[in-house]
């Protein structure tokens, strides 16, 4: 029944679809490249009650093990460049489209080269890198929300350190409508290549992650107070907290989901009995 709506897979292991390259099981997934197609599927899933969720590049979410419902994986890849407006589809990724607008001497995305996310999920989570982030570049989004298309702008949702308002309404992001500013391209170009030194020198890329696993507690960074806990190198399973940089765990050997939720308890556990911090997940952990 599903299959007229998109590409359709039953119990579909999505490895390759999260950056933590765990494997988890989806009853059902689904490549969807129309956005009517879509729209229609999730009128269908809400009257059913059933459970769906939409995923991007897997690079912000802890899968279960097993999915009891719809994946949803959107392909609106669509790019139109006119001067300085760029009009992209939900599904692109921000961090190609970052390094293809400043080669083209566009200046506003340098921040997001190193995000492998979406364009989409990247709106939704407010991703953010050195100060910068897609709010002020946004000229117009497209939405799906309560089964309805709406355009909207920045005025009408809230937002603040990696969270919006768009995602507590579960709202669809189907396209979006970027200004950015001319820029000197050998600048842009030098911009990026030297935060990629960076990241390679700070982050263990080499592993399977999702990012950072907790926001940064306000003045104070997660990082410092896992590492200042002593829990570097502290594993579970095949997941262990990254000796390189402590707010990232990394899958160092064929880690299950359930291996990296315990240790992210005892992370949150050490940390508040050890600071009386709180600390915050900024992945997702989907059920
Ligand atoms: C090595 C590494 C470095 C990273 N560095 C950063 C960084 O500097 N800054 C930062 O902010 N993040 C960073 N991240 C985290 C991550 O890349 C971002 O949060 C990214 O925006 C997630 O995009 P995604 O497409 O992978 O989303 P997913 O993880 O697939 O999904 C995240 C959420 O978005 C929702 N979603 C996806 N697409 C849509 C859509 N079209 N409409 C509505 N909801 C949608 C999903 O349902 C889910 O709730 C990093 C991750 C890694 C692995």
């Amino acid at each position: 029944m599903l299959e007229k709506y998109g590409e359709l897979y039953k119990n579909y292991n999505l490895q390759n679809h999260n950056t933590y390259k765990i494997k988890s099981i989806a009853k059902y997934f689904i490549i969807i490249n129309e956005i009517a197609k879509l729209k229609s599927l999730i009128t269908l899933l809400k009257k059913q009650k059933a459970k769906y969720f939409i995923i991007g590049n897997g690079s912000n979410i802890i899968l279960p093990t097993f999915y009891n419902g719809v994946v949803i994986k959107l392909n609106f890849n669509e790019l139109v460049i006119d001067d300085n407006n760029i009009e992209v589809g939900s599904s692109y990724m921000i961090n190609k489209l970052a390094n293809e607008t400043v080669h083209l001497g566009l200046e506003g995305l340098e921040w997001a080269a190193g995000i492998p996310g979406t364009i989409g999920a990247a709106i939704i989570g407010n991703a953010s890198c050195y100060d910068g982030s897609l709010i002020p570049l946004i000229a117009k989004i497209e939405i799906l929300i309560d089964g309805e298309y709406k355009t909207i702008t920045t005025k009408d949702f809230k937002y603040s350190y990696r969270h919006t308002s768009l995602r507590d309404k579960k709202v669809i992001i189907l396209k979006v409508f970027l200004k950015l500013k001319r820029g000197k391209k050998e600048e842009l170009i030098k911009i990026i290549k030297d935060r990629t030194q960076k990241r390679i020198a700070s982050q263990p890329l080499e592993f399977p992650s999702a990012g950072s696993v907790f926001k940064n507690p306000e003045k104070d960074s997660a990082g410092r107070l896992i590492e200042e806990a002593g829990l570097k190198k502290y594993n579970i399973g095949g997941a262990e907290i990254s000796e390189k940089h402590a707010n990232f765990i990394i899958n160092k050997n064929s880690a299950t989901s359930e291996d990296i939720k315990k240790l992210i308890k005892i992370i949150k556990k050490e940390v508040y009995e050890k600071y009386n911090v709180d600390l915050i997940l900024e992945q997702e952990i989907i059920n």
